[in-house]
């Protein structure tokens, strides 16, 4: 269906950064499939995990056990801090779901309100595009699900101002990522948690984007000094492989029992054993850490071109702000000089390239895009 415009570039192949046509023809892929390659196109220790899964086990259903999952989980708990417990999902709309769902049966009835922010991005299925903080996605589409409010990003009065009874959680992004890589501070972060606490609310991140190793650290929300009760994750769990996972402190997730939420494929052995493997290369090759480094000489690399005039966004998942030329226009442009990017406003671009991008790539990145530029 139509739900996309016509795609001007078919992909056949793929290698770590690089990216080849039907036609042959080679890109850097500086989008990273929308942050998702975060270990780069067909990694061979997670191509093996799935060829090997697929030889051994692909799928039970989740009325026995299976054992990657389980690692999984642990892993990503152990990466959040401990104590709590994992539902796994196929996708980032539906890890949201999760948590909205969790939130709901945690406050109880009459306690349903989930508030989130202006330009935030949170799915496409029904509730989670009522999350969406961008009133003119739901036009189309109204009525929307009730229990959801939107307040002025970073602005810990609204946010205060939007809190009556009927609300059970806070859903944010540490960093807005679709809304164009807008960013809060550590002061703002801190103020919510403050306020969940005082209130008694949840304080979900929706990590969907910025969730592990993309931002410098394991999630976002960790450069911010804050506890959360529940965050969500896809996109780079899987490396490509749909697998979502929405973590919740183990008291919170004390709210789901056998029947409330379920899922087919959630937590099916190919998935999971292609996020085990994920995980294990992220730990073994520091992804945070070569995110930073990354982040900074790409950051310093567009700041020096004279039609970039600001650079946002945290280790690998950066915006550089154009002076008022059109990112589509100029994303359309590197697209065919070799370079995949996209054009998150309509002046800015974004960069979310694999986090193991080398220092050649993205100085080759940089040369085309100065090309296109001028
Ligand atoms: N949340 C955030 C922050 C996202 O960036 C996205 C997708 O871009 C989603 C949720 C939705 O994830 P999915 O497309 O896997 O459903």
């Amino acid at each position: 269906m139509s739900t996309y415009p016509p795609a001007s570039v078919t992909f056949v192949r793929g290698e770590g950064t690089q990216l080849w046509d039907d036609e042959d023809k080679r890109y850097l892929d500086f989008l990273g499939g929308l942050a998702v390659v975060a270990l780069g196109h067909a990694h061979p220790v997670v191509a093996d995990a799935i060829c090997e899964q697929a030889r051994t086990l692909v799928h039970v259903s989740n009325l026995f056990g299976t054992v990657p999952g389980r690692q999984v989980a642990a892993a990503l708990d152990r990466l959040l801090g401990g104590g709590g417990q994992v539902f796994f999902s196929n996708s980032g709309a539906e890890a949201n779901e999760a948590a909205i769902k969790l939130a709901r049966r945690w406050g109880g009835y009459g306690k349903f309100g989930v508030v989130s922010a202006y330009g935030s991005f949170h799915g496409r299925t029904l509730a989670t595009l009522h999350a969406t903080g961008q009133p003119e996605k739901h036009e189309a589409f109204q009525p929307m699900p009730e229990g959801f409010r939107h307040v002025a990003w970073a602005d810990l009065d609204a946010l205060e101002g939007a809190i009556d009874p009927t609300v059970a959680a806070v859903l944010l992004e540490p960093v807005q990522g679709e809304g164009g890589v807008n960013m809060a501070d550590a002061a703002y972060f801190q103020g919510v948690r403050r306020l969940c606490d005082e209130r008694g609310l949840l304080l979900m991140f929706d990590e969907v984007q910025t969730g592990l190793g993309r931002t410098g650290r394991w999630f976002g929300h960790q450069h911010y000094g804050v506890q959360p009760d529940v965050v969500t994750m896809a996109k780079a769990l899987g490396n490509g492989m749909p697998i979502g996972a929405c973590w919740a402190r183990a008291e919170v997730a004390a709210a789901f029992s056998p029947g409330d939420h379920a899922t087919t494929y959630g937590v099916q052995p190919l998935a999971t054993a292609a996020a085990r493997a994920v995980l294990a290369v992220m730990e073994a090759e520091d992804a945070p850490g070569r995110a930073t480094r990354a982040g900074a000489k790409l950051t310093e690399g567009l700041l020096a071109l004279d039609a970039v005039t600001s650079v946002r966004g945290l280790g690998l998942l950066l915006a550089a702000e154009l002076d008022g030329r059109d990112a589509r226009a100029v994303a359309a442009d590197a697209l065919a000089a070799g370079l995949v990017v996209n054009g998150v406003t309509p002046t800015a671009l974004r960069f979310a390239p694999p986090l193991l991008v080398s220092d050649d790539e993205i100085d080759e990145a940089l040369t085309i895009l100065e090309g296109v530029l001028s």
